[in-house]
């Protein structure tokens, strides 16, 4: 199997934040890998452990992961994360031009490169944690023409068909769903727990290929991307206000009822 996985990096979930001529201001705060794309990548690396015939991933596993970013030169630091856990290369498409972009360009972004890669399945995560629109992986399947498994729980393939199943749950109960190679598949943080980099992974990624794409060398033009294609943009925000102390309730035979009342007015109850 030809796998990739889409990871984003992302503002440090603990960062204060603030915008910056209407979006949000990335290069004053930590980043790191998005969360949610760990999950991905754990389930892309536990699939191939499975179908491998060393039952390890890397070289002599028969099947490859590739890891797709768009984002700054920074994002490197996060993608070397990826890598680190076992990924064997990634490709970080990086251009001046791609400041401002919306799910649009990001979608058309991945797509061309994921297109040209020829990969059997897509990871991504369900959501980033900065903008959490979602989207993503709809999107990709969308451009691509191929199936999409999205908020999978669990993941397999059989590898002779070409065929990936999932389960997802919903609130009426348990989906399972399969597609042919290749699908996209977006994974739920539920799915696994995220292995952590070992020393030895940390060194090996050091010598990991992370391949550097501009948008030309992916055939598209600046007239694609960035906040003049964007077909949203933000004309306004504000700071979140200071918390204000909380109501404190002492019982004197009536906190029950004051709580009742409280819960009334704020029209909970
Ligand atoms: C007007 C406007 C301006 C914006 N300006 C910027 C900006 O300057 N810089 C900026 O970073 N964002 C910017 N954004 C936000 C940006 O458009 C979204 O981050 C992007 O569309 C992806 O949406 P999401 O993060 O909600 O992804 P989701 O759909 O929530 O992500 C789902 C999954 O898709 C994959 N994915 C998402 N994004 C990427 C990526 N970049 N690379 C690889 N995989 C990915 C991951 O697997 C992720 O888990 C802007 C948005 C708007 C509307």
């Amino acid at each position: 199997m030809k796998i990739a996985v889409c990871v984003k990096q992302v503002p440090d979930s603990w960062a204060e934040k603030k915008m910056a001529g209407g979006v949000l201001d990335r290069a004053g705060v930590d980043a790191v890998l998005n969360d949610l794309d760990e999950y991905a990548i754990e389930a892309a690396l536990a699939l191939v452990e499975a179908n491998s015939p060393t039952g390890a991933t890397g070289e002599g596993s028969g099947h490859s992961i590739t890891l797709i970013s768009m984002g700054p030169e920074r994002a490197s630091e996060s993608i070397r994360k990826g890598l680190s856990m076992g990924a064997d290369d990634a490709i970080l498409i990086t251009d001046p031009a791609l400041g401002g972009s919306d799910s649009l360009a990001t979608s058309l972004v991945l797509a061309q490169v994921l297109s040209a890669g020829g990969y059997d399945l897509i990871f991504c995560g369900t959501e980033s944690t900065d903008a959490r629109m979602s989207v993503i992986p709809a999107m990709l399947a969308e451009r691509l023409q191929i199936s999409q498994l999205t908020f999978a729980g669990a993941v397999s393939v059989d590898t002779t068909s070409a065929t990936a199943k999932i389960s997802r749950v919903t609130d009426s109960g348990i989906e399972e769903m399969s597609a042919a190679f290749p699908a996209v598949i977006s994974v739920i943080e539920k799915i696994n727990e995220p292995r952590y980099p070992s020393f030895k992974g940390i060194m090996a990624a050091k010598k990991k290929i992370i391949e550097s794409k501009s948008l030309s060398d992916i055939g598209l033009s600046t007239s694609d991307v960035g906040s003049d294609a964007a077909l949203s943009s933000v004309e306004d925000a504000q700071a979140r206000p200071p918390r204000s102390a909380g109501i404190k309730l002492v019982d004197e035979g009536n906190a029950g009822t004051a709580l009742a009342e409280f819960l009334a007015e704020k029209r909970v109850i």
